[in-house]
């Protein structure tokens, strides 16, 4: 096992490696931006080394000052969390040649997955279930277009091949569209990710995202870890996350989530990763795929009783797994909240001085946060708070925990969106389950307009 870990993040996910190492007796190393300087997670760390100014452009997103960071404490390995380089092959590629292990898939398997096109056809080819549409990039010819899109059927989507964060995607309803539109994606997505690839799928009207966790050592073994519900979404950004998925019948989970453990030992993955798909009419389909830890994987844990990142940490050390898929059960149900420094219906950021601040607790509450009294939500990075997580024997215990946690939860001095969260968990159709991924932009429309 690793002596020592440079953990190249920040935030809860900086803290939630920190505790997963701590627990395993491997030393840390925290890198952080001039902002970070006082956080305490920052100060908790066996050593800290300061990599550049707040913009996270010049500090967590510089590759040169992470690798010296990494020389300097003689770090055997790099975590990269989620976000920042965390799906970067080019850096996985730099933490290998420099002599550290990157904690994370290798840097091929990156690569592949990074790209839409290729990783659809990788996906197709090992019997993944995607979206019905174009057999990779799409071609010049205006008339083959044309003639591809009506074999899909309209609606159709096109999307970027190098597209992420929810970029690079256009709907189209007609024919008389369809021209401008992929000449507007793919000049877009030139523009946003140097790669003009655009490729068309059928759009799925009122689809549920249900995604399937998996881990996988180097030594061909792979489990699934079922699947998270994170249809709850505003621009494509969860806000809530469940599992199980409500509804979903036990034998399709097991099915795809075989499908998804057999994928990754052809495609030879290693590490956690995730498969997100559509789910409509009780079918799945494909959409992409996530090559390192998800801000949702303590949703997977609560119910599996399986810490992902420890996991993660001994798969990249060259361990075998030391379980197999039938020793994973899955009990009880668990929620995620996340908890966000922004207005609760206008989502306008909200930094600042948290003035205030209590964290709940009980039966079946896990809080993952960094902040604390005092803190200062920078301007600088993305506004979570922390995740607030309940688990119960049934989903309706999980729901009644999540909503006393809610009550119990105090963060002054900034706004937050927990009363969003408590308005979901009192809505009839939430608390039946199985909305779609439209559903919360439809239900604050319609809060508009009434
Ligand atoms: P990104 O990498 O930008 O997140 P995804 O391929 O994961 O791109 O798609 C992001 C979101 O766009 C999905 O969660 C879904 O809401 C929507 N979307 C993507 N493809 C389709 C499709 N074929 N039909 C309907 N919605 C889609």
């Amino acid at each position: 096992m690793f002596e020592k870990i440079l953990i190249a993040n920040r935030g809860e996910i900086a803290l939630r490696i920190q505790r997963a190492c701590r627990e395993m007796g491997i030393r840390t190393v925290a890198v952080h931006s001039e902002a970070d300087a006082d956080a305490k997670y920052v100060k908790l760390a066996d050593e800290s080394v300061c990599i550049g100014p707040a913009s996270s452009t010049l500090s967590y997103l510089n590759v040169p000052a992470i690798i010296s960071a990494a020389e300097l404490t003689d770090s055997e390995a790099i975590h990269p969390g989620y976000g920042f380089l965390s799906e970067n092959a080019d850096f996985a590629e730099r933490v290998e040649s420099s002599g550290f292990v990157f904690i994370g898939p290798r840097p091929e398997t990156i690569r592949l997955m990074g790209d839409k096109v290729s990783a659809k056809a990788a996906m197709r080819a090992s019997g993944v279930p995607c979206v019905p549409g174009s057999e990779g990039a799409l071609p010049e010819d205006p008339d083959t277009i044309r003639k591809i899109a009506k074999d899909i059927g309209y609606p159709i989507i096109i999307k970027a091949s190098g597209g992420g964060g929810g970029r690079g995607m256009r709907v189209v309803h007609t024919e008389g569209a369809l021209l401008n539109a992929v000449a507007m994606t793919q000049a877009e997505a030139q523009a946003a990710f140097g790669n003009p690839v655009v490729y068309m799928e059928r759009y799925l009207q009122k689809p549920r995202h249900i995604e399937i966790q998996v881990l996988a050592d180097e030594h061909g073994h792979a489990v699934h870890l079922g699947e998270r519900d994170c249809s709850m979404q505003r621009r494509h950004q969860k806000i809530l996350e469940e599992a199980p998925a409500p509804g979903l019948d036990p034998k399709l989970r097991n099915r795809i989530g075989k499908r998804c453990a057999d994928a990754c030992r052809k495609i030879g993955y290693r590490g956690v990763g995730t498969f997100e798909f559509l789910f409509e009419d009780n079918e799945f389909f494909f959409i992409e795929m996530n090559t390192r830890i998800q801000v949702e994987h303590p949703v997977t844990e609560l119910i599996t009783g399986i810490d992902l990142v420890q996991q993660q940490i001994r798969v990249a050390a060259g361990e075998v797994l030391s379980f197999g898929q039938s020793d994973i059960e899955f009990r009880g149900h668990a929620i995620e909240c996340r908890i966000n420094a922004e207005h609760p219906y206008t989502f306008m950021p909200s930094p600042g001085r948290i003035t205030a601040y209590h964290a709940p607790g009980g039966p079946g509450i896990r809080v993952d946060s960094h902040v604390y009294q005092n803190y200062l939500i920078s301007p600088h990075y993305d506004s979570m708070i922390g995740k607030l997580l309940a688990h119960g024997a049934t989903r309706e215990q999980a729901i009644a925990r999540m909503r006393t946690a809610l009550l119990e939860m105090v963060v002054e001095g900034v706004n937050t969106n927990i009363p969003l969260h408590q308005d979901l968990l009192q809505d009839q159709n939430v608390l039946d389950g199985g909305t779609s991924i439209h559903y919360l932009e439809h239900k604050l429309t319609k809060a508009v307009e009434n």
